[in-house]
């Protein structure tokens, strides 16, 4: 079939050529003209990334006047759509009425403690930052000091922000990445201060035989084991029944700090997240994308024993932005609205419409391809086989079927992000009748994928 990799276009029959222009533009001031990777023409937007006007709810209106049902949601943190009115108000009034950063505390960081704390039964205390980049590295930090050990263990095809530290083996190319039960440590790419590298372990997610050996082997230094407890940065990926558990017991019998990065799933699979939808307690936890309406704000927190750390000074987090104003009213005003009952419940049911419903289309449509996903997150495989980690998914899925599909769909008015490996988000806003506009729309494109391919 016809994937050219270098459209004119975004998508046929969509005018966007405001957006080109001002990418054009912006290229000449902002090193490929965007400010994060993932809005990159190399990460998908090709030739050019939409340049948005405003969202509102469940939609997001481009510079060229396009209206699309938004399931990208500023890749995850928009959980109530885009102006929520609870959230924005908190921030409007805090600032108007008290300011922005003091660098002093306020009462409100406290009470946003509580509601963390409150909300994750493994958190006994809670750091408060900016994003989960930085949350990351407190958490890794915290653990080498707590162990006295310096090694952590990442998995391959995972993403924990871009610190050094961390930045690698996200997406290798697998030829460059060693044996598929013993990965290489692949820098995300040039810059990373050499021997970072001597203190990473990289093993493949879902493989417990695997952790068990790499643990065997160097247990006795290995400060942290650092996992999203869902695989949301390699599309979706759901652990096999058994995994985590299994994860939990040999860092437990072992002295390895488990951190688990929610900063996709806090907040999101429910208000524990997703060790309390999963059902396992780690050490600390990491929190970001799902806290802030919105706005940016992270948390790292866990164990009373390990945050004492951080508490008589011995661990150093600072930051003059953590827990700023406007941080700490979104987030006050985000987890109240969170509390609201059967917020989850009404969640999880237009996300499992929209789930079954792209099932159903793709196999109605007879194409070899798949929807995985958990609550108000998934992402679709075109795929035959099953994809249980990142080098199943390189080997499996077919990223040009994708690349089809999503220029389809934003065709048709429905917007999430171009990369396969990326997922779409489902937020409060979202309605029934958003669902059934977005499986018309799916229809149509899985039939003409079905005609060609
Ligand atoms: N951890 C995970 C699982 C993420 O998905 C991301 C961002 O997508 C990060 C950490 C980094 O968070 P931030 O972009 O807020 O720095």
């Amino acid at each position: 079939m016809d994937t050219s990799t270098h459209p004119s276009a975004l998508a046929d029959g969509l005018q966007t050529s405001r957006s080109g222009e001002l990418f054009g533009a912006a290229c000449k001031l902002i090193p490929g003209g965007v400010n994060s990777t993932a809005r990159a023409t190399w990460s998908g937007w090709n030739p050019y990334p939409l340049f948005v006007e405003s969202g509102q709810g469940s939609r997001l209106t481009d510079v060229d006047g396009n209206e699309y049902i938004d399931y990208l949601l500023g890749l995850g943190p928009m959980i109530f759509g885009h102006r929520p009115a609870r959230v924005t108000q908190a921030v409007v009034d805090f600032i108007q009425n008290r300011g922005t950063v003091f660098a002093l505390p306020t009462a409100d960081e406290a009470r946003l403690a509580q509601k963390i704390v409150d909300a994750i039964p493994s958190v006994d205390m809670v750091r408060l930052c900016n994003t989960g980049t930085e949350a990351v590295l407190y958490a890794t930090r915290l653990a080498r000091a707590f162990t006295k050990r310096s090694k952590i263990i990442r998995f391959e095809g995972m993403y924990h922000g871009f610190s050094d530290g961390v930045y690698w083996s996200k997406h290798p190319s697998i030829s460059k990445a060693g044996p598929d039960n013993r990965p290489i440590a692949v820098a995300q790419g040039p810059g990373m201060p050499k021997g970072v590298e001597d203190n990473l372990i990289i093993l493949p997610w879902n493989d417990a035989q695997a952790l068990e050996d790499a643990i065997r082997r160097e247990g006795d230094n290995i400060a942290a084991v650092l996992t999203e407890p869902v695989m949301c940065n390699t599309g979706c990926i759901l652990p096999r029944p058994g995994y985590l558990q299994a994860m939990r017991e040999i860092t437990s019998k072992h002295g390895i700090v488990l951190i688990f990065d929610e900063v996709i799933t806090g907040f999101r699979l429910g208000l524990a997240g997703a060790q309390g939808r999963l059902g396992i307690k780690p050490d600390l936890s990491v929190f970001a994308k799902g806290i802030g309406g919105g706005f940016p704000v992270a948390a790292m927190g866990g164990r009373a024993d390990i945050m004492a750390l951080v508490a008589n000074g011995t661990v150093s987090m600072a930051g003059t932005y953590s827990a700023n104003g406007i941080a700490i009213a979104a987030a006050n005003a985000a987890l109240d609205e969170l509390n609201t009952p059967g917020l989850y419940a009404q969640l999880d049911a237009v996300s499992d419409e929209l789930r079954s419903g792209l099932a159903t289309v793709m196999a109605d449509a007879g194409l070899p391809a798949y929807v995985v996903g958990i609550g108000p997150l998934m992402q679709v495989w075109f795929a035959k086989d099953e994809i249980h980690n990142y080098r199943d998914a390189e080997r499996h899925a077919d990223q040009k079927i994708f690349d089809v599909w999503w220029r389809g769909m934003l065709a048709r008015g429905v917007l999430f992000h171009p990369g396969a490996y990326e997922n779409l988000f489902v937020s409060t806003a979202h309605t029934r009748a958003d669902v059934a506009a977005t499986l018309e729309a799916a229809r149509q494109v899985a039939a003409e994928l079905a005609r060609t391919i």
